[in-house]
């Protein structure tokens, strides 16, 4: 299972929430600090792979050819991979630099969830906003957007469970 996102979208913080340790993935200060692809086993079953933030408005164009040879290569290579988590900051919903990762994961037809972050920054009204219009942008269904919180939790459960559906999905057909 991968986890994606632009630099800044709270994915670390997640990560943690979701395999609830406190620090396990590394919560940065400075944005697109995180180079490299971290891999952490998952119940001694499967891992969740922290794919590099991607747009980074300042990252150099050698930091950007980079990311773009890591992530093309472990998306096309990996025949293991059951899905891939796709993380949206709630408040700035999906943008160009989305694009590129959205693009291969068409293509590659791999299963994929979105989670917005950050949703504890909206209110009530804000929040269906912003799921609303990434389902309409992506023609996604209902359950593919889950509004998540690395901050109150909100969300981290169902995330979860629908990670492991996805798993269970994958081993199921490849045995
Ligand atoms: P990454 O660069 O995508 O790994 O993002 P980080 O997890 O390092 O978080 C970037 C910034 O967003 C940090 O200042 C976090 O404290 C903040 N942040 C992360 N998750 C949340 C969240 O759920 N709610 C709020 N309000 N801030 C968050």
């Amino acid at each position: 299972m991968a986890v994606a996102g632009r630099s800044n979208c709270g994915k670390s913080s997640l990560i943690n929430k979701l395999v609830g340790r406190k620090k396990l993935a590394r919560v940065s200060q400075v944005p697109g600090k995180t180079r490299e692809i971290n891999f952490y086993l998952i119940n001694d079953r499967f891992f969740l792979t922290d794919l590099p933030g991607y747009g980074f408005a300042r990252a150099p164009e050698a930091a950007r050819k980079h990311w773009h040879v890591l992530i093309e290569n472990f998306l096309t290579d990996n025949t293991d991979l059951a899905g891939i988590i796709v993380l949206i900051d709630a408040r700035r919903g999906l943008l160009t630099q989305d694009e590129q990762l959205l693009g291969w994961l068409a293509d590659l037809q791999i299963p994929t969830l979105f989670a917005l972050t950050k949703i504890d920054k909206l209110n009530r009204s804000g929040r269906k906003k912003a799921e609303a219009a990434l389902r309409k942008d992506l023609d996604l269904h209902e359950d593919q957007v889950i509004a998540t919180s690395a901050h109150s939790g909100d969300g981290v459960d169902t995330l979860r469970e629908s990670m492991f559906a996805l798993v269970d999905s994958f081993s199921t057909e490849t045995v």
